[in-house]
């Protein structure tokens, strides 16, 4: 069932292509007009004739009515040149002429079927009222013309005027303007095909005309898409391709920013892990060529490679920490923290290192902060920018951590006496395993990643992170946290 569900899915797909919406498009707004062009033209030349024979038979019946009053034929009713006056006109229109006289009665049929009959029909009391009216049957095919028979007189005083005798009814037939209009249908119609088959070839054209920047824009995309080419892809036949051109520009270089960015990233990882290895290789190697190698030099190299172990450790926990950086912020953990408990807390940890370098740490308070933040997270940004601050430092040196607050932010202000940072490393600090001074930082330990493992912990809490640093006499870091946590 699902497979001929995916089947019929298939054979209709095609229904929602946008060639198909355009040639059906075209072609309807193409045949239709014309369709109805014909079919007005049509009705407006049948409409034309039937006025022209009713007018041209109206004109025959006024010259008989006058013969017919010249003639008296009303009152004699015997006329050879009348009789055949109407059997001409009546064959001539293929027509029947009736004529009523005054009585109602009809004293004349050219077909002979009604003759001395009394008709009494609406069209024949309205003649007898004045009035000429001609009707059109087009179901039957024939016009109805009922005129009065009007005698001209004049009175005794001299004055003239005008007298109905009777009134001619004459049906005419229309089926030569029926037969014209059926084979100017069959002409029109025979055109109509003509130019449905014109249509077909002008949409089918220009609905493949149309979509060819279209399908240019996805074969580009796709080439891009298989790895075949990295060019930007670029089709400006229409505004909208041109925005999807560079909407999809945008979103490849972004992509291939964060391939390059990922490959650089493993790669330092390899290399970062694979210096310790070296390391303990090289040591244990040693070891092994020398066949009676003394107990002190085991036990020193021995050292040497618990301390590679431990690099090795940490530069594990560091990276695991920036994974955990890397994903959603919904991973915080958000509490109200007293942000002083918590700095005194870290300096109080980190004494004992800062004791060794003989490297005073100072806290100075500006005011009691609480404020709504991840605690872990918090005292690792503060670990970090402190036991740099004590590591990069110069014997006898010293640490000052102040701490102040407005009503949206606190700030958090690491500054030290130590070594500085040169201006040209300023901006590439917080990168992954960036050290200004790699020999250096290995005898101090580092692994390159706190200041980046600092800076995704901000950015986390929607806070921002600055340095400013003199070469040879002290750096500066500056942490701003907003008090309050807004997710989203
Ligand atoms: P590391 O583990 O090497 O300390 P970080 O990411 O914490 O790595 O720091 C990156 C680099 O920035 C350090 O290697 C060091 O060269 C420099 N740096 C960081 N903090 C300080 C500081 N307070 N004074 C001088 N240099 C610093």
């Amino acid at each position: 069932m699902k497979r001929v569900r995916i089947w019929i899915k298939d054979r209709i797909k095609f229904l929602r292509s946008m060639k198909l919406g355009l040639f059906v498009i075209i072609f309807v707004i193409g045949l239709i007009p014309c369709m109805i062009l014909s079919n007005i033209l049509l009705h407006s030349y049948t409409r034309k004739a039937v006025d022209i024979r009713t007018a041209d038979v109206t004109n025959q019946l006024h010259i008989i009515s006058d013969h017919l009053i010249t003639h008296k034929y009303l009152q004699v009713n015997a006329s050879e040149s009348i009789d055949a006056e109407l059997s001409q006109l009546s064959n001539l229109y293929n027509g029947r002429i009736l004529i009523i006289d005054q009585d109602l009665k009809v004293i004349k049929d050219t077909y002979g079927m009604s003759q001395n009959k009394i008709v009494i029909s609406p069209e024949v009391i309205r003649a007898f009222r004045g009035e000429t009216v001609s009707n059109y049957d087009d179901t039957d095919g024939y016009i109805e013309i009922t005129m009065p028979i009007v005698e001209n007189t004049v009175s005794d005083d001299g004055s003239t005027g005008s007298a109905i005798r009777g009134v001619m009814l004459t049906s005419v037939s229309s089926d030569t303007i029926l037969n014209t209009a059926d084979s100017l249908k069959d002409i029109s119609r025979l055109v109509n095909y003509l130019v449905a088959v014109v249509l077909l070839v002008i949409a089918f054209c220009a609905s493949l005309i149309l979509t060819r920047p279209l399908k240019r824009l996805g074969t580009a995309i796709s080439d891009v898409k298989e790895g075949y080419t990295s060019n930007p892809v670029m089709v400006r036949d229409y505004i909208e391709t041109e925005h999807i051109s560079e909407a999809f520009n945008t979103v490849f270089s972004r992509m291939k920013l964060l391939d390059d960015s990922r490959q650089e990233f493993v790669a330092n990882v390899s290399h970062e892990l694979k210096t310790p290895m070296t390391s303990m290789k090289v040591l244990a190697d040693s070891l092994l060529v020398q066949e009676d190698a003394p107990a002190e030099l085991y036990r020193e190299f021995m050292g040497d490679i618990t301390r590679e172990i431990d690099r090795e450790n940490q530069i594990i926990s560091d990276l695991l920490s920036l994974v955990k950086m890397d994903k959603t912020a919904a991973e915080l953990s958000i509490s109200q923290v007293d942000i002083n408990a918590l700095i005194e807390l870290v300096l109080r940890r980190l004494r004992p290192i800062a004791r060794k370098k003989n490297v005073e740490l100072e806290f100075v308070s500006m005011r009691q902060v609480s404020a709504m933040v991840d605690e872990v997270k918090l005292s690792q940004i503060i670990t970090n920018l402190v036991e740099n601050a004590i590591k990069y430092n110069d014997d006898n040196g010293s640490v000052s951590v102040k701490l102040d607050a407005d009503h949206q932010f606190f700030t958090l202000e690491v500054q030290d006496t130590g070594i500085g940072i040169p201006e040209e490393s300023l901006g590439h600090i917080f990168e992954r395993f960036y050290r200004v001074d790699k020999s250096h930082s290995r005898e101090i330990g580092g692994t390159g990643l706190g200041l980046a493992i600092t800076r995704s912990a901000v950015l986390m809490h929607r806070g921002s992170i600055s340095v400013d640093s003199v070469e040879g006499e002290g750096t500066k870091f500056t942490v701003r946290i907003p008090l309050v946590y807004i997710a989203g």
